[in-house]
């Protein structure tokens, strides 16, 4: 049987219509195809490929962890080199307040432990959360995720979540005392690429300090540069209680946190002891990646490079037909008219050996995520060829 076989008849799908490329590597911003052909990850692997597939210094942290030792022990248990040197480099970049983390292997994991922690600091389980949010699919992040149709076919969820609208603030109020946990990404991903107003940023912590619930910042897709800045909340002037990481942080490798200060931590330690551990959590290969990962971004000008890439998307990608270009940084979403001409465009660019992509809530936004090490020749001559298609398609 050969490998589209197995894939198609033995890989639980997820849609009727999966890409499908057949992969034989990947290098740098490209991605080469058994039959051949190579293309341009424009999304980098949903926001996770960075420094661009296969980073050189990633590479090597990796070989070097696996000739030590892969998994030990359970979390928390040893003390494993890979993952107390992160978590020291990774403290050192944030305020003082976030200088705890717990590792996990994927975004949702973060945000469940995100949520479990709020709730056992607080003693409170009401959750507020907000229309068009995406956080995960496993039962807790769905029952924060703000898309209805998602969570329908898997009611009941958690109880007690309560959903108000992005970027208003009449309902701010429903924030009381009796809110465990505030839960929001600082740049809505899935639900359209759209950021949140600063001023309003603003009002939610200023709300969840009265009323003393957690401000929880799912920064998994806007995270280590994608938007300009190493965190979107250092834009922003705000800071959140619990940050939740993954998808970019380890170069490649499965690799989820979430960070918070010591105070609220100790709450996990008590009440039983052992009441939140994970056996992966903080894999010593995944922690040894992400150790380089973060090492080379703060080495490169990379707040400089993803302003590059927004700021030539959108010079470039300048046509009556495209309906706006939004986002920030490398994290942009292109508006279109309508579904079929989206469909169409996709379908072109991928021809043309442009990999482009879809965000989950939305079916006329394309999103547009290069790694952020792509050269400036390579991304004018992709936005070039992407505005030629969008012409081609609008007639
Ligand atoms: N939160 C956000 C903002 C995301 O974009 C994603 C993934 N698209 C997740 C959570 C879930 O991450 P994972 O797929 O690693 O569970």
């Amino acid at each position: 049987m050969n490998l589209s076989d197995s894939f198609y008849e033995h890989i639980a799908q997820t849609s009727d219509a999966p890409m499908g490329l057949e992969i034989d590597r990947a290098e740098g911003p490209f991605i080469y195809t058994t039959d051949g052909n190579r293309f341009v990850d424009f999304i980098s692997g949903i926001a996770v490929s960075s420094l661009g597939h296969r980073h050189p210094a990633v590479i090597e942290a990796i070989k070097q962890q696996v000739d030590r030792h892969l998994h030990v022990m359970v979390y928390g248990e040893f003390i494993q080199r890979p993952q107390a040197q992160y978590a020291e480099l990774l403290t050192t970049q944030l305020p003082a307040s976030l200088d705890r983390v717990y590792f996990v292997n994927s975004g949702t994991e973060a945000v469940e432990g995100a949520l479990k922690l709020a709730k056992k600091h607080t003693g409170r389980h009401k959750l507020v959360s907000f229309h068009n949010s995406y956080h995960g699919d496993t039962h807790g992040s769905l029952s924060v995720t703000g898309r209805a149709v998602y969570q329908n076919p898997y009611k009941p969820l958690l109880p007690n979540v309560h959903f108000l609208h992005f970027n208003e603030t009449q309902k701010l109020d429903s924030i009381d005392d009796e809110t465990a946990a505030v839960i929001l990404e600082p740049i809505q991903g899935e639900g359209g690429i759209i950021p949140a107003q600063p001023d309003w940023l603003k009002k939610v912590r200023a709300r969840c300090n009265e009323v003393g619930a957690l401000l929880i910042f799912d920064e998994i897709q806007t995270g280590f540069f994608r938007t300009g800045s190493l965190f979107a909340f250092q834009q922003y002037g705000v800071v959140p209680d619990i940050l939740c990481l993954a998808k970019a942080m380890a170069g490649g490798m499965p690799m989820g946190a979430f960070v918070s200060s010591s105070e609220i931590f100790e709450s996990f330690k008590y009440n039983p002891p052992l009441n939140h551990v994970t056996t992966f959590g903080g894999h010593p290969v995944s922690c040894a990646g992400a150790y380089a990962t973060l090492s080379e971004l703060l080495e490169g000008n990379f707040a400089e490079k993803a302003h590059v890439i927004e700021q030539r998307t959108k010079a470039v990608l300048q046509d009556e037909n495209i309906v706006e270009i939004r986002g920030r940084g490398a994290m942009l979403g292109m508006q279109l008219k309508n579904e079929s001409i989206t469909r169409n465009v996709v379908e072109a660019c991928l021809k043309k050996g442009i990999l482009l992509g879809w965000t989950l809530h939305s079916e006329t936004l394309i999103r547009l995520a290069p790694p952020l090490i792509i050269g400036e020749e390579l991304l004018n001559e992709t936005l070039l060829a992407i505005l030629d298609i969008v012409r081609k398609n609008m007639s």
